[in-house]
């Protein structure tokens, strides 16, 4: 039980620490090392309590024997639904194959799971915050294992992370994993960034010291920096350029950073009247932000000893989000960001929180309409769906109770129309049989074939109901128009 004095953080590493009693990392560690460093990155990330308490348990659930109802009991609701949804998307992503059988199809899906499963936001920020860490100490796994796990962390989480405008943690889940997925390419390409940056230093400084002059004459107030670029994001631009460095004009960039936006444009300018503009790589995200929610004004310069430097210029504000993202606006406004927005008192929402927004006003919905008790509900959330997948690896997700029918439907019309069996897991099934959780479902088919009445009894969905009785009107339809005009 939970002393007065004591904390609730206090206390929840106290459980934890008795929870994973006995068990140690693959480093030797005793466990407990783990969930303690989740706890630091979502306190650094400036986290609400309850996640960081969700933090220091989320491991509990699924490996100890600790339960939901007693974390409920000590931590209450919220923090509960936390731990019980990072539980719930682990468990999810068991039922998947390995990475290296990912289809791109895939890593969307995956990409989507996570989000629905995710309902409350706060879900995915300690699922970052876990795997940062485990990718941090990936050095002491087999090498088979560090991989995966390395791949995995390219393919869904730094996107993951990018998508919530995490720009610094995508920069470091990314370059930590590519490491181990090709090490030798790594080592290339952050030699070839460090030998550019020695050569490039010499004129940046002169280029930062004009600019300085420049805009201290115009009284803007600002700070200038370099922008490291990271190994993994160059990798891939060079993958897209045909291996041709002449043609990746952002390897030497500075960031000016100013009080507003007035001042972003105004500098804009200013470089524009030191420098040449290079055609076409004038990039206004601020009036036009980037899907994420990312916002800077980028321009790309040709400056007097031929240089190419790329300018990233943005507010203070602008920078915090770019750098930490969602993370930064939980830290800034509590959450209160989409509900200022609902409420109309802000007019503009980065484009990112909109369907962070559309998922919790789901969620919410779903709870107002049936006021059943919340632990009932959010259960339900996961538990009315199953996942199954095609064999390429794409994830279809259906209600509980699916049957194969059901499944060809959501593929197609056309499949579904020509259903002439099923393999479950690789073996010749019946469409009787209820799909389940994680069954990879391959359906065969046959032009010959046609749908009948007795296929209704072997659906569950309104969707596939609906395809099925449109196709079976249809022949009757055609059998009569037939009957109309017999053959000539
Ligand atoms: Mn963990």
């Amino acid at each position: 039980m939970k002393t007065s004095e004591e904390s609730r953080v206090e206390h929840a590493i106290e459980v934890a620490k008795k929870a994973h009693e006995g068990q140690f990392r693959k480093t030797g560690e005793p466990y407990i090392i783990h969930p303690l460093a989740v706890k630091k990155i979502l306190e650094d990330w400036g986290m609400d309590e309850d996640t960081i308490i969700a933090g220091i348990l989320h491991d509990t659930v699924e490996d100890t024997s600790l339960t939901l109802d007693d974390i409920r009991k000590d931590f209450g609701e919220s923090v509960a639904f936390l731990v019980d949804g990072v539980t719930k998307l682990s468990t999810a992503r068991t039922g998947m194959r390995d990475i290296d059988t990912y289809l791109p199809a895939t890593r969307d899906n995956f990409l989507r799971l996570m989000i629905a499963l995710g309902d409350d936001i706060r879900v995915l920020i300690i699922k970052l915050a876990d795997r940062l860490h485990n990718i941090r100490t990936l050095s002491a796994l087999p090498p088979d294992k560090q991989r995966k796990i390395a791949k995995e962390t390219l393919e869904v989480f730094a996107p993951l992370a990018d998508r919530l405008n995490m720009g610094q943690l995508r920069v470091e889940l990314a370059d930590l994993s590519f490491k181990y997925v090709d090490p030798k390419r790594f080592n290339e390409l952050k030699n070839l960034i460090t030998r550019h940056n020695k050569s490039a230093e010499k004129s940046l400084q002169k280029i930062k010291t004009e600019i300085s002059a420049a805009l201290k004459k115009e009284k803007i107030n600002f700070e200038i920096s370099g922008r490291v670029k990271s190994v993994y994001s160059l990798h891939k631009k060079l993958a897209k350029h045909n291996q041709n460095i002449n043609e990746i004009y952002d390897l030497t960039a500075l960031r000016i950073i100013v009080d507003d936006v007035t001042d972003c444009y105004l500098t804009l300018g200013i470089i524009h009247s030191l420098y040449t503009p290079m055609n076409g790589r004038i990039k206004d995200y601020i009036a036009m932000p980037k899907q994420n929610g990312y916002q800077s004004l980028h321009t790309t310069v040709i400056t007097k000893d031929k240089h190419i430097v790329e300018f990233q210029i943005r507010t203070h504000a602008m920078h915090e989000y770019a750098e930490r993202g969602l993370a930064a606006s939980f830290y800034y406004n509590e959450q209160k960001l989409t509900e200022n927005y609902k409420e109309g008192k802000i007019e503009h929402l980065p484009t990112n929180l909109l369907w962070i927004t559309e998922l919790q006003t789901t969620a919410a919905r779903l709870r107002e309409g049936k006021k059943v008790d919340l632990k009932k509900l959010k259960l339900n959330l996961f538990a009315d769906k199953i996942f199954v997948y095609t064999p390429k690896g794409d994830i279809i997700d259906l209600p509980t109770g699916a049957l194969p029918l059901d499944f060809a439907y959501r593929l197609h019309s056309e499949i579904g129309d020509h259903v002439v069996g099923v393999k479950i897991n690789g073996k010749m099934s019946n469409l009787n049989k209820k799909l389940e959780q994680g069954d990879v479902v391959e359906i065969l088919t046959s032009k010959n074939q046609k749908p009948n009445t007795s296929w209704l009894s072997r659906i569950i969905t309104s969707h596939a109901r609906h395809k099925l009785l449109h196709r079976l009107n249809r022949s009757s339809d055609n059998m009569i128009k037939q009957d109309k005009n017999p053959k000539k």
